[in-house]
């Protein structure tokens, strides 16, 4: 007897990895033929995919639960189910602490989830990224190259929820790469939580550079953006081949969250700070107009005036062209955990505000020397009604960067097209600019 068709609300909190998760969950409702509606109190199925990274993840992911057993307590017949990190890491206590959600599952837990649906995966492709759902616009994707993480990181919860560090097959990646291209991306977002680990799992080596150049070679790609570079891992040849490359943007995400050697012993990161000075160097030297990004943690245990002193000074020489700063928390299981926190939450707080400020001033600057300078923008939305157009450089990494503001608009300009845009004037966090021509 065929299945009713489900109505099916899917929420997703948290990373890219998460996005691209549920991409795929969607992919495999789809191939089922399930419906997805926007408002939650339309659908039979509320999904909740959730985040477990830190407090505040952690909070956010709660209140969409709390909110969708409220739907489901005023309408009465839906299915509550909550999937991902959250889940994954304290699913016997929601269990107790949630009756009214319908079943709880981990990361990529999918089969589990469609059969939960009464959905089999019998006559579904088999590989699950062939019926992937984007939803991210067309003309750009996350390509996630492997899943879990080995590292032991002294504050981080995500080996605890996402596993050992588990790579894909190449010809998988780079087989849904041309998929996605052939569908009309022209960027692809490379993601895991350790991107220069990817290959030592399955084939005993580092593999990144290889997969990148047959990354290279597929026909119509036109930006291979690197996310979650780890220092330990990132290999010269790595930092060459992005030099060298006309398809990998001159972009170097590479999170080191502490700079002193003590603190990289404190959080359990490995290596030193020489070398992340090192690495940093070589790229700005190697690589033309190269965008560093890292992230920082302040407050963590044992974290002296001097590592922060040193931390401040790391930032203020370097100048990033974008960068994230975290507050300590204590995370369950994790190394840390019992360890007294270093400072005051005043103090970490006060350290926070202090490294920002410190970042949008640096950010400032040097938007200010992009000023009569042209880049290539890729499209990302245009407001016809205002006659603006918002882009980003290769140097701009969607959701979390920054943004070139295209106006007054002249000429075709579409989104998803690439076009060369003079900047005439800047603020800490955009661009502001006119197409050439
Ligand atoms: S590298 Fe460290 S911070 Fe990143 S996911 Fe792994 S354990 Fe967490």
């Amino acid at each position: 007897m065929r299945q009713k068709t489900q109505k099916i609300h899917l929420t997703t909190l948290g990373c890219s990895k998460n996005t691209y998760d549920s991409e795929v969950l969607l992919g495999q409702l789809a191939a089922h033929q399930a419906e997805f509606v926007e408002e939650a109190d339309q659908a039979d199925v509320i999904i909740i995919n959730t985040c477990g990274f830190i407090e505040l993840a952690k909070q956010e992911s709660i209140d969409a639960i709390l909110e969708a057993e409220q739907i489901k307590r005023d309408k009465g017949d839906q299915k509550v189910i909550v999937c991902g990190c959250l889940s994954a890491r304290y699913k016997s206590q929601l269990e107790k602490e949630m009756p009214n959600v319908d079943a709880f599952f981990g990361t990529e837990d999918y089969d589990n989830i469609l059969r939960f649906l009464n959905y089999s995966r019998d006559g579904a492709p088999e590989f699950l990224y062939e019926k992937r759902f984007l939803s991210t616009p067309s003309h750009y994707a996350f390509l996630k190259i492997a899943e879990g993480c080995n590292h032991t990181c002294a504050f981080c919860a995500i080996p605890l929820m996402r596993g050992k560090y588990r790579s894909r097959e190449m010809r998988h990646i780079v087989e849904e790469a041309q998929m996605l291209v052939d569908q009309g991306v022209k960027e692809l977002i490379v993601i895991s939580q350790d991107t220069t680990f990817y290959g030592l799992d399955i084939y005993k080596r580092q593999a990144i550079v290889e997969l990148l150049t047959a990354l290279e070679k597929v026909d119509g790609l036109e930006w291979i953006r690197l996310h979650y570079l780890y220092p330990t891992t990132v290999q010269d040849e790595l930092i060459d081949l992005m030099a060298g490359s006309k398809k990998i943007v001159p972009y170097l995400d590479m999170p080191v969250q502490h700079i002193t050697d003590h603190m990289l012993k404190a959080m359990k990161r490995g290596g030193k700070s020489h070398r992340i000075y090192n690495i940093f160097q070589q790229a700005r030297e190697k690589i033309k107009d190269v965008t560093l990004r890292t992230t920082f943690i302040v407050g963590h245990p044992g974290e002296t005036r001097e590592d922060f002193e040193a931390l401040k000074g790391f930032i203020q020489e370097m100048r990033f062209d974008r960068l994230g700063v975290f507050t300590y928390s204590h995370e369950e299981n994790t190394a840390a955990f019992n360890e007294e926190d270093a400072v005051s939450a005043e103090e970490k707080a006060a350290r926070y505000a202090e490294l920002m400020q410190i970042q949008q001033d640096i950010s400032l600057d040097n938007n200010l020397a992009k000023v009569g300078r042209s880049y290539r923008v890729l499209i990302d939305e245009v407001d016809w009604s205002s006659m603006v157009a918002y882009g980003r450089t290769g140097g701009d990494s969607p959701e979390i960067d920054n943004e070139v503001i295209i106006s007054p608009l002249v000429g075709a300009c579409n989104v998803g097209d690439f076009v060369d845009v003079k900047i005439h004037d800047a603020t800490e966090y955009e661009l502001h600019g006119k197409i050439e021509g």
